[in-house]
C-alpha cells in the first residue's frame, strides 16, 4: 500500500466520521457520503487491501464472513424487496477509493443493466 491514507483508513482509525451502520472486529459498515440510492451503505474490511482484483486464496479464510457480514447489514436495513451489490475495480471499473468496499444500494428499484 501507499504510504499516504486512503480516506477509509482514515475512517477505520477514527480519525474522520463515519455513520456507522454495524462493526466487528474485522468489517465496518457505514453510510456513504454521497448517496446514490435512499439506501447506500459501504462494508469495508478494516484491514487494508485495494481492490477485488489484489485478493488471492488465501484470502477466502476473511472474504466468506464479509459476505454473511454484508448480507447481515442489509437485513437489519430492511431491505426485503431486494438490494444491489457492487464493487467497483480500478479505473475504468469506477473505483475512486483504493481500499476495497461493497455498495449495498436499495429501497429503490435498481435498473440493470448499469448502463
Ligand atoms: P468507489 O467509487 O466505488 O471507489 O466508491 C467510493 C465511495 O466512497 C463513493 O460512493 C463516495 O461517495 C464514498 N465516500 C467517499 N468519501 C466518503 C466518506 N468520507 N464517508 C462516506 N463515504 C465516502
Amino acid at each position: 500500500m501507499s504510504a499516504e491514507k486512503t480516506i477509509f483508513k482514515r475512517i477505520i482509525d477514527g480519525e474522520i466520521p463515519a455513520r456507522v451502520v454495524r462493526e466487528d472486529e474485522r468489517f465496518l459498515a457505514f453510510h456513504d457520503v454521497s448517496p446514490q440510492a435512499p439506501v447506500h451503505v459501504l462494508v469495508i474490511p478494516k484491514h487494508e487491501v485495494r481492490s477485488l482484483a489484489d485478493v488471492q486464496a488465501a484470502d477466502a479464510e476473511w472474504l466468506g464472513p464479509m459476505m454473511v457480514f454484508i448480507r447481515d447489514v442489509a437485513e437489519s436495513l430492511g431491505l426485503e424487496p431486494g438490494y444491489r451489490v457492487v464493487t467497483n475495480i480500478g479505473s475504468d471499473g469506477g473505483q475512486s477509493v483504493p481500499h476495497l468496499h461493497f455498495h449495498i444500494l436499495g429501497a429503490r428499484p435498481m435498473a440493470w443493466p448499469p448502463g
